[in-house]
């Protein structure tokens, strides 16, 4: 998203909501520091998601934005951080996915940030993503992090 200050393309989002003429999106330039807003029409093709057993669903920022916040709570992540894990993840989904998206690849792509970001969330969250199959490999990946 282009800075219609500086025209450099790096910005981060701010604040993120769904209005009725596409998402609204306050966003700070990376280079020149000012504020702007976008509004992004859903006009892309929707992506399907498809579960591991099998269903598909219609792949929804606000559904993965709501998993993401549970693993989350409690933690001190400004929601802004948990909406740009959305972005980035959204970004990916429509430039390399262009029908259907395994479930299991988003939630790779959640865990991978969420590690970087915080490591309480990442363990909530790949406790339920990953399917740890039992005690020994979850303590492994905790014994992991502490390094
Ligand atoms: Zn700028």
């Amino acid at each position: 998203m282009e800075c219609p200050y500086c025209h450099t393309v790096g910005s981060r989002v701010l604040d993120s909501r769904e209005s009725t003429v596409g998402i609204r999106r306050r966003r700070i330039c990376d280079n020149c520091q000012k504020r702007f807003t976008t509004y992004e029409k859903v006009s892309f093709v929707p992506v399907m998601v498809v579960k591991r057993n099998g269903k598909k669903e219609i792949f929804s920022t606000e559904k993965l934005e709501n998993s993401l916040k549970m693993a989350c709570v409690k933690r001190p992540i400004k929601n802004i951080e948990v909406s740009n894990i959305v972005e980035k993840i959204e970004v990916s989904i429509n430039k390399n996915y262009h029908n259907e998206i395994q479930a299991g690849k988003i939630g790779q792509m959640c865990i991978k940030y969420l590690k970087k970001l915080d490591h309480v969330a990442y363990i909530r969250f790949a406790s339920v993503y990953r399917d740890f199959k039992n005690i020994d490999s979850f303590t492994k990946e905790v014994e992991l992090l502490k390094k």
